[in-house]
């Protein structure tokens, strides 16, 4: 029998011994995108067939496919695409990412149990089915709403395909215009695909797509499913039985056959990029996605990031402005609280101002809720030594360990280290040791002491750890059974509290001076978003308020916030970032390097650096030590490049990825080195 040559990729890196793909022979021609098991050394490991020549080198032996998972149809060639694409922009070798975003479960499957998966997958379980609840009316639209449909509804008429930033302030009904759009996808057969940046925010999203679409099938594809269950709604997407499927950020490559929208909510969010193995970002893969396949892409945000509002502002997406509430929800008033009017007064901790505690305790007495914001877990971030000046530092990070008082434990939050509260002074035996500064689980202490009966919840990583937990606290508030929520910029997005009518932000400043050039965007997104949490009933709207306790009320950024006028922050951040040639002005990349001692990390990087010479277009900077250096005994360090073409910056990454793989061998006790690029912290 003719036996025919097929190259296959595996996830290997690129440049360790394999290339882009590898050969093997196969008894019959395989379509590119099937699943195959092939030999590789003395082991047998996953591959997926992949288009183009075999490289036919002569006198080299191939060796034969072990099996093909011919029982699924192959994945298509725009999904392909979106592989190489992504893989060759940020960097990372085509089989690694490809046999990374597919379901872990489809490796280890044969051809029969494929089947017998596949036949499950079919049968339309009751979970992922909507159900038939009859509430499948369309609500009316108002004006701005109306005119956000009509526009989008004559892209499809007219088979226009663009990019499209819904900007809508909070409340502003922005899922009823997903949800016409992703009508008109179904009415026409095709598939939608929304994605999401959290988890958390999948519950409540799929709960209003499930009640709208009736008998449709919609399935969730993010990290909180069983293996079993990521499989199942991975074949639902790729057998196209799925109409909907909704998703966190690996989501974007999900196979849809017929993909017809895309939609991606809370656009801004830094969870859609991601931070280990191939640092994509899934807005803009959704973006390039939608694009290549001729679909349209609906970007939705509150705050968009400064990215998307350029692309915008160039004419290059379409925009459509959400700019009120629906029914007659009205934008609470922003309060600047002036910190420096507080008389001082000697040993006075409390994060929280007389005014703002009444203004509490008012809201508590009508029966409406506060929300309080410190975007800081734990009791205090560090304890003191007030006789010799000993501070809780991290042995394994260049950190300080953080005080939990409820266990009495010393928790480092970057390696994970904890340890009991030591009864006095580890350096000089002094039993005086003080909490300095606050996180959340104090600021709730503080106000239970203030505030006396009042039924206060907090809400951080640390009270909503056990599965169910956040569920069960949102529940109570709902209920209104609290009157006081405390917590992290967890509560700060996307819930729809109804009674709450104040929104605090007790400390904020911090990120108004930090060396995080993105840092005030971040800011100003989340007490924008914090802000929306309130008045959100139009029963309570008048009354509604934020509170912003801050020692630079002059703040531009804070002008910005009174007057709930995104467009006049985002102009004044773009003029900063075109005169300091920061993105979107500037396309950058970082390499990242970690070994056990710093200078192995600083001259693997400056042999990197030395390597690259002078490419045209891209300037590369010194590396430096990363802002926090030390993380688990790793040192880590950096290295900028950057360039004001895109195209440019991509072709110099290319050809250094090469020279990279070389250099390793030659820096003994490096462990690790990475290249991320569009890194959205630097
Ligand atoms: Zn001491
Ligand atoms: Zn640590």
């Amino acid at each position: 029998m003719a036996l025919t040559a097929t190259r296959v990729v595996v996830d290997a890196p690129q440049y360790s011994g394999v290339g882009v793909a590898l050969d093997y022979l196969s008894e019959q021609p395989l379509a590119p995108g099937t699943f195959v098991r092939v030999p590789l050394g003395r082991r047998e490991v996953a591959g997926i067939v992949w288009p183009g020549e075999p490289d036919a080198q002569p006198g080299v032996e191939l060796r034969p496919v072990t099996a093909a998972l011919l029982a699924m149809p192959a994945l298509s060639a725009r999904w392909i695409e979106l592989v190489e694409f992504a893989a060759r922009y940020y960097q990372r070798s085509i089989g690694e990412l490809a046999l990374a975003v597919v379901p872990a479960e489809l490796h280890r499957l044969d051809d029969a149990r494929l089947a017998k998966r596949i036949a499950r997958a079919s049968k339309v379980r009751v979970e992922d089915h909507a159900p038939d609840t009859g509430d499948a009316i369309s609500p009316p639209l108002n004006d701005a709403q109306a005119a956000a449909d009509a526009h989008l509804a004559a892209d499809a008429q007219a088979g226009r395909v663009a990019t499209t930033l819904l900007h809508g302030v909070t409340g502003s009904g922005k899922t009823e215009v997903y949800l016409r759009e992703v009508e008109r996808v179904l009415a026409a057969g095709g598939q939608a695909l929304v994605l999401v940046p959290e988890i958390n925010l999948t519950p409540q999203l799929e709960s209003r797509f499930a009640a709208r679409f009736a008998g449709r099938r919609i399935v969730a594809l993010h990290s909180g499913l069983t293996p079993a269950q990521r499989l199942r709604h991975w074949l639902a997407a790729h057998l196209g039985l799925a109409d909907i499927v909704l998703g966190t950020r690996l989501a974007v490559f999900a196979p849809l056959p017929r993909l017809a929208a895309i939609v991606v909510d809370e656009e801004h969010d830094a969870s859609y990029k991601q931070q280990e193995g191939a640092r994509y970002s899934a807005r803009d893969l959704a973006v390039w996605r939608g694009r290549n396949e001729g679909v349209p892409v609906l970007l939705g945000s509150a705050t968009p990031s400064l990215e998307t509002w350029q692309q915008a502002e160039l004419g290059r997406y379409a925009r459509l402005a959400l700019p009120g509430r629906i029914g007659a929800g009205a934008l609470p008033r922003v309060r600047l609280f002036d910190m420096n009017t507080l008389p001082k007064v000697k040993g006075a901790t409390s994060a929280l101002s007389p005014p703002l505690l009444d203004a509490i305790e008012t809201r508590r007495a009508r029966g409406e809720q506060s929300l309080v914001l410190l975007n800081r877990r734990g009791y205090a971030p560090v304890l003191h030594c007030t006789a010799c000046g000993w501070k809780s530092a991290c042995p394994h990070c260049s950190a300080w360990r953080v005080f939990h008082k409820l266990d009495r434990t010393l928790r480092c939050h970057h390696c994970g280290v904890t340890q009991h509260v030591p009864r006095a002074c580890p350096d000089c035996g002094n039993a005086d040791i003080t909490a300095l500064g606050r996180g959340t689980e104090r600021l709730e202490e503080q106000l239970a002491a203030a505030l006396p009966g009042a039924r206060i919840a907090r809400i951080d990583a640390d009270t909503t750890r056990l599965k169910g937990a956040l569920e069960a606290q949102l529940g109570a508030v709902h209920a209104g059974d609290v009157d006081v929520l405390v917590g992290t910029q967890m509560i700060a997005k996307g819930h729809d509290f109804r009674r709450i009518t104040l929104v605090a932000a007790v400390n904020p400043d911090g990120a108004l001076f930090s060396s995080d050039f993105r840092a005030p965007e971040r800011l100003f997104s989340l007490l924008l978003q914090a802000a929306g949490r309130a008045g959100r009933d139009a029963q309570h709207a008048a009354a509604s308020e934020m509170w912003v306790q801050t020692w630079h009320p002059q703040h531009a950024l804070y002008a910005a916030l009174r007057a709930h006028d995104y467009a006049a922050f985002a102009a004044s951040q773009l003029r900063e970032r075109e005169m300091a040639g920061l993105p979107p002005y500037a396309h950058l990349a970082l390499l990242r390097a970690e070994a056990r001692a710093l200078d192995v990390a600083r001259a693997f990087l400056q042999a990197a650096s030395d390597a690259a010479g002078a490419p045209e277009g891209v300037a590369i900077y010194p590396p430096v030590p990363m802002s926090l250096q030390r993380v688990a005994d790793v040192e880590r360090a950096q290295m900028l490049v950057e360039s004001r073409s895109r195209p440019a910056l991509q072709r110099f990454l290319a050809a250094w990825a090469s020279q990279l793989h070389a250099l390793r061998a030659a820096h003994r006790g490096l462990i690790r080195w990475a290249v991320d690029v569009d890194p959205l912290t630097i």
